[in-house]
């Protein structure tokens, strides 16, 4: 697939919806997907524009969609869009032409289109798919060099990191939608001054800032994805936050990688993004250092290789208890982007795929952590205070080393280009509850 720009990406193009007109995430170009329940009902589809969201069912109810969007429709009124998905870009691109249609300045179905709408602000939002299988990638290099520095500050990065994708299976059971609290884990530690490990409240709690892939049709058991068609099984992009317990993660890593340190919870935005609505904001991979390895011919492509990544910009907010208590907003402590990944999604997806391992509608692959080279664009705390060793500074007077309870992390994501306009992701936010009490 190659970037097709089309009409629903005309920046001249205004909603009656007056609130998407100049919305920093959902303006009429974007039309993200994604799954809500309004007044104790059940989970339905819908699509963001601006601060209300057109209830997929309702259009269908309505006579509103026909072709290949009645049919995106139709797969997605079981309230979960595995199905939908699964259809490929071809339903998910009709819907979207469809809604931006009837939802421009001088629609004829506005009438009809206003009886689908509520008010977001109203609804409760749910995960958008029920996700199989969740895999976290290390595409980020400048984090996979900082964390490899604290552990070996000679040889930050192993050699394999340049040729082969990191990666790790993750857990989908633990996997929440934004807003959903996240409680502190109990684990296993051993502090290195310590004789022996013992077991309570996580010490070193932690964020990290990440794109999610979310997986469409997929392939079979045993059929590798070639990487001219990767995109293909690309349904779009969240933020995702890997939440990560420090001291566990150091006790128990060696030697098959990370367990208990990463599955406790893990946080999605959510609306699904499409390859669609990010068309615009497509770019080249960031060139590759000198002497770096060219990727395997397995994971090269020439589309890829111009086009394959996007100039999105990340940030991470964090609120305290005590700036919520006393009105002051959350205060940016990162902004990244997803220029420094190493790996494009459409190579991450290749070789996950390459063994014969089958990817499947809604399943989940997470990028890494998305670092910038310079301080302020660490996407973990991790890195932003040097393992603990320098404290982050916070306006309200306060200090953090790692995340304490009541803490709120905020991940935001935004896309622009000239002459385009600007769409977000939404925000994947969720606060830090207390450990659990030991029996
Ligand atoms: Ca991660």
């Amino acid at each position: 697939m190659t970037t097709q720009l089309d009409d629903t990406h005309d920046p001249s193009l205004r909603s009656w919806v007056a609130s998407a007109n100049g919305h920093p995430d959902f303006p009429i170009q974007n039309l993200p997907l994604g799954v809500f329940s309004a007044s104790g009902g059940p989970p339905r589809a819908g699509v963001a524009i601006g601060d209300r969201i057109v209830d997929i069912a309702a259009l269908t109810s309505a006579r509103l969609l026909d072709g290949e969007a009645a049919r995106f429709a139709e797969e997605a009124a079981s309230g979960t869009l595995n199905a939908s998905l699964a259809l490929g870009a071809g339903p998910r691109r009709a819907l979207r032409a469809r809604l931006s249609v009837m939802l421009r300045e001088g629609a004829t179905e506005r009438a009809a289109v206003e009886q689908c709408l509520v008010d977001a602000a109203s609804c409760t939002p749910h995960l958008p798919v029920a996700i199989g299988d969740f895999t976290d990638f290390y595409v980020g290099i400048h984090h996979a060099t900082n964390v490899g520095r604290q552990f070996r500050p000679d040889n930050p990065l192993l050699p394999n990191y340049k040729w082969v994708p990191i990666g790790y299976h993750g857990r989908s059971s633990s996997v929440g939608i934004s807003g959903s609290p996240v409680r502190r884990p109990n684990g296993q530690t051993k502090p290195p001054d310590a004789a022996e490990p013992g077991f309570g409240p996580c010490r070193r709690l932690d964020y990290e800032l990440e794109l999610g892939i979310w997986i469409g049709p997929g392939n079979g058991l045993g059929e590798p994805i070639p990487i001219g068609r990767a995109a293909d099984h690309i349904a779009g992009f969240c933020l995702l936050n890997d939440w990560s317990a420090r001291d566990i993660q150091a006790w128990e890593y060696q030697p098959l990688g990370p367990f208990l340190a990463k599955n406790f919870a893990s946080t999605v935005s959510p609306w699904i993004v499409t390859p669609e609505a990010l068309a615009p904001f497509r770019a080249a991979p960031a060139p590759r250092p000198n002497g770096d390895p060219s990727p395997l011919p397995y994971l090269t492509d020439p589309i890829d290789a111009g086009e394959g990544a996007l100039a999105v910009t990340l940030s991470v907010l964090l609120s305290t208890k005590r700036m919520r208590d006393g009105g002051v907003p959350p205060q940016p402590v990162s902004v990244s982007g997803s220029r420094h990944m190493y790996w494009t999604a459409a190579q991450l997806v290749t070789h996950h795929a390459s063994g014969g391992c089958n990817l499947r509608p809604g399943d989940l692959i997470g990028t890494g952590t998305i670092s910038a080279p310079e301080a302020s664009g660490f996407g973990s705390l991790l890195e932003t205070t040097n393992g603990g060793r320098e404290p982050l500074r916070l306006a309200s007077g306060e200090e953090r080393r790692f995340l304490e309870d009541g803490d709120e992390v905020i991940l935001q994501a935004r896309c622009e280009a000239p002459g385009r306009v600007p769409i977000g992701f939404g925000e994947c936010r969720a606060a830090i509850l207390p450990a659990p009490a030991l029996s």
